[in-house]
């Protein structure tokens, strides 16, 4: 059983040209097993791992046998969060591009009940929604089940992990009996298995032990970065970003046991997993992960074979991998189960040679991106935190909130105010970042510099364009930011913008000028 293209489907112009405008090549394999039988009415349980497309191979068939003439709800899909569902919905609107006016819905929670129930009215079709939420609008009587045709269970062994067993079986025993009940599930344990009995009438198991589809659509990115920055920049993503989970691959054991002493150190909650662990120390560490313990993973290609974590956000190459199936392996860590992810790498010199071929192997494009610096980690924590503050003005509830601000007000601050500082506060409380650079306040620079002591001046022959072509080569900053040198005979000083003394400092550090081997560190004003 493998692979069909999807004309081989005998499916509607529409939803061929869909697929091919969406840039499917082939159905996947779990596709080409399942729709034939879900077009045939008949109850089926698929079961393949996350990636494999099981959405279109249950919305296509959906999408086919929906009945465009009668505008009234005709399939019900469930899945565990509001992500999937809304994912779930998009995937379909994709899908459908060409059917034309098809009701397409999702439905949750958090979002106000009032606006899915005049929706609702629209005539729609096709509801994709969480258990809890469906449950709320048949209570309600805004969602009536009776002209349901099919129902879907979409990541059915999540939603009872997540404990939505009642609910489904209250929505099931609501939908009439002469229906179809498809179930799709990454695993099929027990519980799984007693509810198809429960509520599948013969179905037909279709199973696919495949690897997942190529390279997932998540961002793929990499950086032109100096070996001794790696660390850095690392934690400046970590920062921006702020992953739920994060993988990093290193190419060596040894490399491993460094980063993660390294991003300890920093504060981070880091483990590392490599071939010298016995089984149990990785159960360890791996449980740790999985819980959340720790959210970053530093692993080789070896040990992190087999991983199966679904929130990881965000992979690193810190090594370039030196297989360019490593990378699809790596990278196929992230954006799982459609959440969202991304994939860093960072190419330290002739190494970009090698992300070619990995580009051309793995026949995606990896795009170059500016190494951020720290304002740029400082604006984009600020533009996250905006979005989250509009979110929270859509949700409501805020009236108690309001209270308090309106009492400001009448102290005669004014709201634009009181927002800005709010939100500096909220910025700046969780930024590592100032913390470490209190080092630096006291160099005795100018506003904004940091002034830097180096162990070399005029009895080593040392001339201001010696340092400054020292450090602008060394670094990649431009020699133009760099302010006041003091030459004196054993030593200089020199001043250098605030955000960029970390990555002075490092890239500098044992480096020589004019032959000499110098020591650099912040200037103390004493
Ligand atoms: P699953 O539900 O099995 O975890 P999804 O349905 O979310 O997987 O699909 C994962 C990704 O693969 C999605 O981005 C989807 O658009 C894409 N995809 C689905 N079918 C195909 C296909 N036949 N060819 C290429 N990509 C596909
Ligand atoms: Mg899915």
């Amino acid at each position: 059983m493998e692979k069909w293209k999807f004309e081989d489907l005998k499916l509607s112009e529409e939803i061929n040209k869909a697929v091919e405008d969406m840039g499917f090549e082939e159905a996947s394999p779990i596709q080409s097993q399942a729709i034939p039988y879900i077009l045939t009415g008949k109850d089926v349980i698929g079961q393949a791992q996350t990636g494999t497309g099981k959405t279109a191979a249950f919305g296509i068939p959906i999408l086919e046998m929906v009945d465009l003439e009668s505008r009234v709800p005709q399939a019900v899909i469930l899945c565990p969060t509001r992500e999937l569902a809304i994912q779930v919905a998009e995937e379909l609107k994709r899908l459908s591009k060409y059917k034309k006016d098809i009701g397409i819905l999702p439905i949750y929670g958090g979002q106000p009940i009032e606006r899915q129930i005049k929706a609702l009215k629209k005539g729609i079709q096709i509801i994709i929604g969480t258990p809890g939420r469906v449950m709320d609008h048949m209570r309600r009587r805004t969602l009536k089940m009776g002209t349901v045709k099919k129902v879907i269970l979409d990541e059915a062994d999540e939603m009872l992990d997540m404990g939505f067993r009642e609910d489904i079986e209250t929505i099931l025993d609501k939908i009439p009996e002469d229906r179809q009940t498809i179930l799709f599930s990454a695993t099929m344990p027990r519980a799984i298995l007693d509810l198809t009995k429960k509520y599948q009438k013969d179905p037909q198991l279709v199973k696919v032990v495949h690897k997942a589809l190529t390279v997932p659509s998540i961002e793929q990115i990499y950086f032109e970065v100096k070996q001794k920055m790696k660390a850095e920049i690392l934690c400046r993503l970590i920062d921006m970003y702020n992953p739920k989970l994060s993988l990093i691959f290193c190419n060596t054991k040894k490399k491993v046991d460094e980063l993660v002493n390294t991003l300890q150190i920093r504060g981070f909650f880091a483990d590392g997993l490599h071939g010298d662990m016995k089984q149990q120390q990785r159960d360890r560490v791996m449980t740790k992960f999985r819980n959340g313990t720790i959210d970053i993973l530093v692993a080789t290609d070896v040990a992190a074979r087999g991983i199966d974590v679904d929130d990881v956000e965000a992979v690193f190459n810190y090594d370039v991998p030196q297989d360019e199936e490593y990378y699809v392996h790596r990278i196929g860590r992230t954006g799982r189960a459609g959440r969202t992810g991304r994939a860093f790498t960072f190419v330290v010199g002739r190494e970009i040679y090698k992300l070619r071929d990995i580009q051309r192997y793995a026949k995606t494009k990896i795009k170059l991106r500016q190494v951020p610096s720290i304002s740029d980690v400082q604006e984009v924590k600020t533009s996250e935190f905006i979005e989250k503050v509009k979110e929270t003005v859509e949700q409501g509830h805020l009236s108690q909130y309001v209270h308090w601000i309106e009492k400001l007000t009448e102290e005669e601050y004014t709201s634009l105010d009181i927002a800005a500082a709010l939100l500096k506060i909220a910025v700046t409380s969780e930024n590592k970042e100032d913390t470490v650079e209190d080092d630096y306040n006291d160099t005795g620079a100018a506003a904004g510099m940091v002034r830097l002591f180096i162990n070399v001046g005029r009895n080593h022959r040392i001339k201001a364009k010696d340092i400054v072509g020292s450090i602008a080569s060394n670094t990649g900053i431009s020699g133009r930011v760099i302010g006041t040198i003091d030459i004196y005979d054993k030593y200089t000083f020199v001043e250098v913008p605030r955000e960029y003394a970390r990555e002075v400092l490092v890239l500098m550090k044992d480096n020589s000028i004019k032959g000499s081997k110098i020591n650099i560190e912040p200037a103390n004003r004493k």
